[in-house]
């Protein structure tokens, strides 16, 4: 699959690399590491996503590239770490397969194989170190650049290699990567420890509503919330993975108003109990202990149809 993967993308010459709505570190770091790389053996990249480029990943070299752009004149679009075509929001629709060649990188095990091709991953912990291995078949040598993009989606979607994702492999891979020069510390102190005060008092606020029944744990991040506190719905990243440290919970769900009165569920699970199939169900996807869909609101109506759901799917 890695061979052709690399064989699509070099016979290309424009190429449009996008990455997932609401970016995470390795939606932002795939994005990066992959452009830096393909750039080195003279492509003209450009590196897309459908949201802004959260504050905390704007150290990244190039983050300030990142703009909404769909594909027009390039031959090539490569969609990273999104599991369907509606992943990428106005970056991506799924008819574009008809007229261009689509590639898809992506770890979700509820991949939907959208793209023309489909290089599916779920054993790998990060699209990042996916990206890692395609470097050998792209003929590009590892620098310090590609290194530190790269290590941020594999720090970030291992919550600093402590999920219980993290593999004997991708502490390899994270060594390679700070021998060539990604600095394993400042990263790690850019992507967890600088939250914003106002953000801190909304996690507070949030852990307030926090509710608690038969081993699942819930809270809510609504548009007042957010409001009284002068902050955006990306000032919650994180907060379910405080709610999942509960010793008592099974599972953690943070549902999010959005303005628009759509519902977006954020759910972290402990071994054993899936939360990649309830979300695939409902219309979204993920990794076995983290998951995520949008549903329609009002709140009350989609936090009871949801943890119903959830509970359906953990009995059955
Ligand atoms: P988070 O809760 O951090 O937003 O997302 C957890 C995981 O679920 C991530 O791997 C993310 O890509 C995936 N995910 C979150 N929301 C959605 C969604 O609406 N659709 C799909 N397909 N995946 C999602
Ligand atoms: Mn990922």
């Amino acid at each position: 699959m890695k061979a052709q993967v690399a064989e699509a993308i070099l016979r290309a010459q424009n190429i449009l690399v996008i990455s997932h709505k609401d970016p995470d570190g390795d939606a932002i770091g795939s994005i990066l590491g992959l452009t830096w790389a393909l750039r080195k053996i003279g492509k003209r990249v450009y590196p897309a996503c459908p949201d802004a480029v959260p504050e905390i990943y704007a150290f990244l070299p190039g983050s300030n590239e990142i703009s909404p752009l769909s594909a027009t004149t390039q031959d090539l679009i490569v969609t990273l770490d999104g599991s369907d075509a509606t992943r990428f929001g106005d970056c991506f629709a799924a008819e574009l397969v008809a007229d261009f060649t689509v590639v898809s990188i992506d770890h979700h095990v509820t991949n939907t194989r959208f793209a023309t091709v489909n290089w599916v991953g779920p054993t790998y912990v990060a699209t990042c170190e996916m990206i890692f291995d395609l470097l050998p078949f792209l003929g590009v040598a590892l620098d310090s650049r590609i290194a530190t993009c790269l290590l941020t989606g594999a720090l970030t979607d291992t919550r600093g290699f402590r999920t219980s994702s993290t593999t004997p492999r991708i502490l390899k891979v994270a060594a390679e990567l700070v021998e060539a020069g990604a600095p394993l510390a400042e990263i790690t102190d850019q992507v967890f420890n600088n939250h914003a005060l106002k953000s801190l008092q909304l996690w507070g606020k949030v852990i307030e509503s926090m509710d608690f029944s038969g081993g699942l744990l819930w809270a809510t991040n609504t548009v007042a919330m957010r409001r009284a506190c002068g902050v955006d719905r990306t000032a919650t990243n994180g907060v379910v993975n405080v709610l999942a440290t509960a010793r008592e919970a099974n599972a953690a769900i943070l549902f999010t108003e959005r303005d628009d009165d759509k519902i977006e569920v954020s759910m972290r699970s402990r071994p054993g109990y899936n939360v990649a199939d309830v979300a695939f169900r409902l219309g979204g996807g993920g990794h076995p202990q983290a998951a995520g869909c949008t549903v329609d609101g009002p709140l009350r109506q989609a936090v009871g149809r949801v943890l119903a759901e959830v509970r359906a799917s953990f009995d059955g």
